[in-house]
């Protein structure tokens, strides 16, 4: 039995084990992939308070997990399958963790964008992680697709490995911050082919080209590339909690100011709930307010 069962190690369950650790809780730490999370699919962070030019994502995770394992925090590579939010239990693949509180931090995944080609052709020129598989494409042509900062920060990462990264978005505005956009601008090797979307991708064994077509004619074309990188946003990673807790439509968990959920003792923080903004600054924001509250919850058994 542990105090408190923190699912996901991404910067906001590392957050809340690193706070959760110091309350003196005995804390299971659960994550099914790696340590880190899908920041690890971004190369560099360039928004996190304190570290001028940037810091990267290998590196900020690495000292987050260094300053927990200071603590006495258990942590399990395992996937969650279900839980019991009155009982307070977790099942994994392996065994059921029962706990006097939970906390939510399972973040979310790439979005896909679900046309031919895709799922055949993925790991064969088809990506969701730059920081991951750019290296192969070293003076290669790239694609990279979306209109969001994750684009941009990951098109400026490529255009330092490949011949050339040409931006698909479906509108013709970018949706990136203002500074991203105009380091995209000025980047010699960056073009943008706007107002299109990616209807097939094309190859046999491995990808070859792209059907790309003008969402304004509808007149469609051939590109050709030898890789493309899809960052159309994300979906929470949720699917275990329908009918459990209450969700906004698109599957993020609702959560109050102390990141409490509908079912008393389990809290949520990070990109799993339904918020305005999506950063790494907030998320950890969220793993120390969740767990505050949750000590606070704990607390309550010993009154
Ligand atoms: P995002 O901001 O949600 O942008 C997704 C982009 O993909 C949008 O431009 C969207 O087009 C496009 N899109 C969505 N579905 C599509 C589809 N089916 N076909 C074609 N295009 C599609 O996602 P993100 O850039 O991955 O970022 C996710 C969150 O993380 C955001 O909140 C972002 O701010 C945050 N983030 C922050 C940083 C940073 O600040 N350092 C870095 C990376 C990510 P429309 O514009 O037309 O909707």
């Amino acid at each position: 039995m542990f105090d408190l069962i923190i699912i996901g190690a991404g910067p906001a369950g590392l957050t809340a084990a690193l706070y959760s650790g110091r309350s003196r809780l005995k804390t299971l730490l659960i994550e099914k992939m790696i340590v880190g999370g899908r920041i690890l699919l971004s190369e560099k962070i360039e928004n996190y308070p304190g570290f001028p030019g940037g810091v990267s994502t290998q590196e900020l995770i690495q000292r987050m997990e260094e300053q927990i394992k200071e603590l006495d925090i258990e942590i399990i590579q395992d996937e969650v399958i279900d839980m019991d939010c009155k009982g307070k239990s977790v099942k994994t693949i392996s065994g059921v963790y029962s706990a006097k509180s939970i906390i939510l931090a399972c973040g979310s995944y790439p979005r896909k964008l679900n046309i031919t080609g895709e799922e055949r052709l993925t790991g064969r020129g088809v990506s969701y992680c730059a920081t991951c598989d750019g290296p192969l494409y070293r003076e290669k042509n790239v694609v990279i697709v979306g209109g969001g900062n994750a684009v941009a920060e990951e098109a400026i990462y490529l255009s330092r490995l490949a011949k050339t990264v040409n931006i698909i978005h479906r509108r013709n505005d970018l949706r990136a911050s203002a500074i991203l956009q105009e380091k995209l601008k000025k980047n010699p090797k960056i073009n943008f082919i706007l107002s299109s979307v990616v209807s097939e991708i094309l190859g046999s064994d491995k990808l070859e080209a792209l059907k790309v077509k003008d969402v304004n004619t509808q007149a469609e074309r051939i590109l050709s590339c030898d890789g493309v990188f899809i960052y159309i946003g994300y979906d929470p990673e949720t699917g275990f909690l329908k009918n459990k807790l209450a969700l906004d439509e698109k599957g993020f968990i609702i959560t109050g100011q102390d990141m409490s959920t509908s079912s008393p003792g389990i809290f949520a923080c990070g990109d799993c709930c339904k918020k305005t903004l999506y950063q790494v600054i907030n998320a950890c924001g969220d793993g120390a307010v969740a767990a505050d509250s949750a000590d606070k919850y704990i607390a309550t058994f010993k009154e």
